[in-house]
Parts: structure tokens; sequence; C-alpha cells
């Protein structure tokens, strides 16, 4: 038993659990049952968090490597010793099915692992000058706050690269939740960053009640304290945030959607395909950025490609996410609910096939193939994911128009492809305009010490390693032995 499904939870400020004046009910996708009752934060609770973000700031950039270091391998620990309240309350939180809640944990005790080791990465670069004597550095400095959305849907993992990539080169993090998940994408890391040590005010978490999220964004792009934010959603979102970011003069980290498509020519090994499709389709109940969303599938194996994909996601067992052998558990609200079942019923009106799937028990929506979708269904149009169990198929004649039209989307997140010749596949892959290609993989795989991130509307920023481009500035300093040159 956790004690974050005991009520009323709180914020955690400054290293410590903070009571809140409201709460607000946290519910099961799956039936609506209560999880937990959740701080409903306010403006003012926000603003207590940044300051203590603040005031931890300079001793945090200044803790020296090794120190750092200790801290997230003893997170690390702990995250693995608590693996299966995790894998529980991702269940009852977020409907995530065991395979995927409990790759959440392992990641992120992996993610924790790197980024032990980037305190130690280079910090700067000396470079020469053209004047006699001087020494020129380039010094790579934290940002300072960082604020971060976390969002509801990898909720454990993605919180945690919410949290650790800035923290892990110097900056201090005060994240709001989810209002779907503030226990999975925010409490837990709180309570798990509290036991290894962390010092008070290194992360902040500030939950809020639906509908409320303005508020706390406000205080975010309010405070001067703070100079980068941090956010996972969706585009529509980021639009607002982004107009207010501009405004205030922040940076921003944009991990988005994606539209993602795969190739399968006519030389793939057509049951790796169908394993990589069934997997990167219908992993999390297709709520995940970087799920296929439609595959392109030369026409010569189409229907055999078809038959074989289908055999395989009839077999995936859909239910409670407790029960043993569910991999699809329920959609997170009925909005996602109404707008798979629209997607379907348009296309299907419009005269699509529907090759298997297509039934709804209560949020449980079955995994959904259809294939002859007329390119008028929005659930082919690759301006507007449908966040659902639900993959389009389409066979084409020459790779080149297949191409062409998988790039029609305004998204760049993930794409992939399935060939026998991995050079022709390497080819093809360079000519995708996304963060993120695979050859002979599915278009959703997560490493922790690879960069992910996407390209055009699906975002910038990456992860591992390469988010030191985003969480640190560089700074010129010189020093000059001797007389100057100065023109007067
Ligand atoms: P999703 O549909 O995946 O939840 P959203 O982009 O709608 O993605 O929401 C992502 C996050 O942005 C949520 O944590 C939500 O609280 C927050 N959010 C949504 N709308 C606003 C807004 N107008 N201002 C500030 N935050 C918002």
């Amino acid at each position: 038993m956790s004690s974050l499904i005991e009520t009323p939870q709180s914020h955690y400020i400054n290293g410590a659990w903070q009571a809140a004046s409201r709460h607000f009910d946290v519910l099961n996708p799956l039936d609506d049952s209560l999880v937990t009752r959740a701080a409903a934060g306010t403006r003012a609770e926000a603003e207590a968090a940044i300051a203590a973000a603040d005031r931890a700031f300079p001793a945090w950039a200044a803790l020296a490597p090794g120190a750092r270091q200790a801290l997230f391998l003893k997170a690390a620990e702990i995250t693995e010793r608590r693996h299966d309240e995790i894998v529980h309350l991702l269940a009852i939180e977020a409907g995530t099915a065991r395979a995927f809640a409990s790759f959440q944990v392992r990641l992120s005790a992996n993610l924790m692992r790197q980024a032990a080791s980037w305190g130690y990465l280079p910090c700067g670069d000396l470079l020469r000058s053209d004047t006699p004597g001087r020494m020129a550095m380039v010094q790579r400095k934290p940002l300072g706050v960082v604020a971060g959305f976390t969002p509801w849907n990898g909720a454990f993992f993605l919180a945690w690269r919410t949290i650790l990539l800035p923290m892990a080169f110097g900056n201090t993090v005060v994240i709001k939740p989810s209002e779907l998940a503030p226990v999975t994408a925010g409490l837990l890391q709180a309570e798990i960053l509290h036991e290894a040590g962390f010092p008070p005010g290194t992360l902040n978490v500030v939950t809020h009640a639906p509908g409320e999220a303005e508020g706390i964004a406000d205080a975010f792009f309010d405070a001067r304290a703070v100079r980068s934010i941090n956010f996972t959603g969706s585009d529509r979102t980021a639009r607002i945030l982004g107009a207010r970011a501009g405004q205030a003069l922040k940076r921003m980290v944009l991990e988005l959607g994606g539209y993602n498509p795969m190739l399968v020519l006519e030389d793939a090994d057509l049951d790796h395909a169908a394993q990589a499709v069934n997997f990167g389709a219908f992993f999390h109940q297709g709520q995940i950025c970087m799920n296929t969303r439609k595959v392109y599938v030369a026409r010569a194996v189409h229907d055999a490609f078809v038959a074989k994909l289908a055999a395989r996601t009839r077999t995936l067992k859909a239910g409670n996410p407790l029960e043993p052998g569910v991999v699809v558990g329920p959609l997170i609200s009925d909005g996602a609910v109404a707008q798979t079942k629209a997607r379907i019923a348009e296309a299907l009106a419009k005269g699509a096939t529907l090759v298997t799937g297509g039934t709804c028990e209560g949020r449980i929506h079955a995994p959904t193939i259809l294939t002859h979708v007329p390119k008028d269904a929005l659930a082919t149009k690759g301006c507007d994911e449908t966040f659902g169990p639900l993959l389009v198929i389409e066979a084409f004649d020459e790779v080149e128009a297949a191409l062409q039209k998988a790039q029609d989307t305004p998204y760049g997140l993930s794409a992939a492809i399935m060939t026998g010749n991995a050079g022709k596949g390497l080819e093809l892959a360079s000519r995708f305009d996304t963060g993120i290609v695979h050859v002979n993989g599915a278009t959703m795989a997560g490493e922790a010490s690879l960069p992910n991130g996407g390209v055009k509307d699906s975002g910038w920023g990456r992860s591992g390693h390469y988010a030191v481009e985003d969480f640190t500035e560089i700074r010129l300093a010189t020093v000059t032995h001797g007389p100057g040159m100065y023109p007067f």
C-alpha cells in the first residue's frame, strides 16, 4: 500500500510536504473509482515552489559532480526497490498495463544512472584569440530554475525526463504534473528524491485541479527566476504557452505529438514488420506520441502483411491493467474514447474497411485496424493524431510516392522502414523529416541514453546527454596577460 493513495495529498515544496487547503479527486480511468485526493494548487503555492527552487539553485549548481552522482544513484536504487508499487499506481491512475509500467520503471532507473555521470561531461572549451596574451574560454553553465509540465501518458518516465535532464546539468526544477496523473507524474518522484536525500528546493511539485492549469502556468511565466519552460503535451497547448514564452522571453523545450508512419517494403521480413507494427501502434492503447499511426505497405505484400498483423492484434488482451496478461488498458478519458470512436465511424461511413477491432466497452477500446480509408477521413490525415488504438494501413505501388505521402504531415517525431536491404532503408530514412527514424524497428523505442525528440510541429529539444544544449547556456570568459589592444 502506497502512502500516495492516502488522502488528502500535499504539495512538495522546499524539501517538505506542504498541506493544501483545497483538493480534487483523482479517478481511475477504468471505472472512475477514487485513487486519491490531490492538492489543488494555487498561484501562491506555485510562487512558493519557484522561490524555493531559486534559493536552492546556487548550491545545487556548485555541488561537486561526485556528490550529485551519489544522489542520482541512490534515487535509481529506490526506484527499482519500489517497482511493484509503481506498477500498481500506474495501473490505477493512468490505466497503464504491466509491460509498459514495468518498462517505465527500468527506463527511469537507467536514466538516473546515465544522468549520474553527466556532471563530469566537459563544461566548456578553450578558444584562440587574436589579442596577444589573451586566453578565451567558453564556460557551460546551468540556466537556473526550469519549470516543467509533466504528462499523464508515459507518466512515470516522462516526469523523470522532465526532472532529471535539467537537474543533471545543475538546474533546479518546479513541476506541475498533469491533473490526470498527479501521483505518477510528480508526487512519486518527489517521494523518491526526498528519500534519496536531495537538498530541499532542488525539486518542487505543485499539483492542480482540472481546469486550473493556467494559474500555475501564469506563476511560471511571470517569475523572473524561471529561465526555461519544459513542456510535454499537445501542440495545441504548446502554441498557447509558446506565445506566452515569447512575451516573457523565456526559453522552451517542447516534446509534442506525432503522426508516425512506417513503410513496409516488398523485401521486408513480414513477421518482424507485423510484430513491430502491432507493438508500435497499440502500446499503451495508442496514447504515446511515438505510436505508429499509419503503415504504407508494398502492394505485393499488403494482404499477407495485413493478415499477419491482424492475427497478432487479435491476440492482444484488453481489460483491467491489474489483471495478468492484459496489454491494452482503458483510455484516459471519455474525450479520448469519443475521439477514437468518431474517427473510426467517420472512416467507415466514407467507405473504409474494418480489419479488426472497432468495439469499445467502457473506456476499453479494442485495437482497431482500418484499410482503404479515403483521404478526406480524419483518421488518415497526418495533421491530426488520433490518441487511441487506431491504425490505418495503405498499399503503395511506388516507394517514392509513399515516402512523399508519409511526409505530408506538420509533425516530425518518428518514422520507421522495414526492409531486407538495410542500405536502401538508410537511404530512405535519411529523407524523412523527423527527429527519429528506425530501419527495421518500431516507430517507438525507448533507451535512456538516446536522444529522442522531434522537428517541425513535434517540438524541439532532445533527451539523453544531448539535453545539455537545452538546459545550459554558454558564457565567454577571457583572461589577458600583458598590455591589451585598444583602438584609442
Ligand atoms: P494532453 O491532451 O496530452 O493532456 P495538453 O496539451 O492538453 O495535453 O495538456 C498538457 C498540459 O498542459 C497539462 O498538464 C495541462 O494541465 C496543461 N495545460 C492545458 N491547457 C493549458 C493552458 N491553457 N495553460 C496552461 N497549461 C495548460
